[in-house]
């Protein structure tokens, strides 16, 4: 009896360091103990591992820890694409190992041993897409071209020369340090990818988000089928109303349902959490791409639009502050030999707040949710009009 809830712990531990590595940061989790686990896990756990390592092994092995992760975070690497392949070879695997069996079921057909397949290889193709094709890198060659496609908004992009490249920085470009090269509508470093996403790739990578969400729904959507399949053949449900007398209701049932899944059928359980888990991470960052993709905006521009919108509006408060102290100073002169307000009247009346300048994010990229789409789809570098831009 015990097996099951260690199962039930193990997975709930699980999932919550999962959520907690992955989403900590996200504003919806400030103050609360998911971005305390967060910043544990992200920066405290290191901290205490390399003081715990220099007091035990003395300063080399410290060196030797700083040098690893100098490695692991600094330069181009393959460990998280390892990952990526073993967490999905791992996981098809196990769905083989223990699950294949049960299909054809009774509510899932036999095509689905062979869509799975077709899943899993069309998910892999998306990820070497992403991972190994250019994603805009520019050049002597070709950052003029780029300089006229994407003109300077002046506001969070202007013209700079980038000090490694010694080429003039497009708009929207930015220099990756981790693979040392200016890249055009750069969005972000993905150490999943070991590459970064930019103007070139970014398609690959929304395709690949989205398509390992659909896997993740599909695969703990199949699962549960199976296990209601299990429930229908074996009348799970009959043997416990008709020979056990439980009671024929949900609240009855459920737990003796669920004690009798997870001792048959944790692994289909386990996986199907995981995958769920998975799949809501997934769905999360496929709906923030969407909304990037469908605005014409990068995550490394959504990140300066933050730093501009929070410094403009504490310049517009500020002044309006001023303008409000200087008008009160004005008004007190003029009111000085007034009678004072009675004091039910400053009660009722509303101290006014000096109105505050709205601040607006003017984006020029952003040309309609269609073109916007695609832009990314078939990126103005590989449009005829593109290498016409040279000659202008
Ligand atoms: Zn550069
Ligand atoms: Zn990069």
């Amino acid at each position: 009896m015990e097996v099951p809830w260690l199962l039930v712990a193990h997975g709930s531990v699980t999932a919550l360091v999962v959520v907690s590595f992955l989403c900590g940061q996200w504003p919806i989790f400030e103050g609360t103990f998911i971005q305390s686990i967060n910043h544990f896990l992200t920066f405290g756990a290191y901290h205490y591992l390399l003081r715990f390592v220099q007091a035990v092994c003395g300063t080399g092995a410290r060196d030797l820890v700083l040098g690893v992760e100098q490695y692991c975070c600094d330069r181009p690497n393959p460990i998280l694409q390892v990952f990526y392949v073993a967490i999905i070879g791992v996981t098809y695997f196990m769905i083989v190992q223990t699950s294949f069996e049960y299909i054809p079921g009774y509510y899932v057909s036999g095509w689905h041993r062979y869509l799975s397949i077709v899943a899993v290889a069309v998910g892999a193709i998306l990820f070497v897409l992403t991972s190994f094709s250019d994603p805009g890198t520019v050049t002597a060659e070709n950052f003029s071209q780029y300089v006229s496609a994407y003109p300077y908004d002046n506001i969070i992009f202007v013209e700079k020369e980038c000090s490694t490249c010694k080429i003039t920085r497009p708009a929207r470009a930015k220099h990756c340090r981790i693979c040392d090269k200016c890249v055009a509508r750069f969005d972000h470093h993905c150490g999943w990818m070991n590459n970064c996403i930019g103007e070139k790739n970014t398609r690959y990578f929304v395709a690949f988000l989205v398509w390992h969400f659909l896997i993740c729904v599909y695969g703990a959507l199949v699962l549960g089928f199976i296990l209601a399949g299990e429930l229908k053949e074996r009348k799970v449900i009959y043997i416990l109303t008709a020979y056990y007398g439980i009671e024929n209701s949900f609240l009855g049932l459920f737990p003796h349902v669920a004690q009798w899944l997870l001792a048959v059928h944790n692994t289909q359980i386990l996986l199907s959490v995981f995958l769920a888990i998975l799949a809501l991470l997934l769905g999360g960052f496929c709906a923030y791409h969407a909304h990037l993709c469908l605005t014409n905006t990068t995550t490394n521009e959504s990140f300066k639009w933050q730093d501009y919108i929070m410094w403009m509006k504490k310049e517009n408060e500020a002044k309006a502050n001023a303008a409000a102290l200087k008008a009160s100073m004005g008004s007190s002169n003029s009111e000085a030999h007034k009678a004072p307000p009675s004091k039910w009247r400053s009660f009722f009346v509303r101290s006014r707040r000096p109105s505050v300048e709205p601040v607006v994010k003017n984006n020029i990229y952003d040309r309609g949710m269609i073109r916007n789409m695609c832009e990314v789809i078939v990126p103005l570098s590989e449009r005829k009009s593109f290498s016409r831009r040279k000659s202008d």
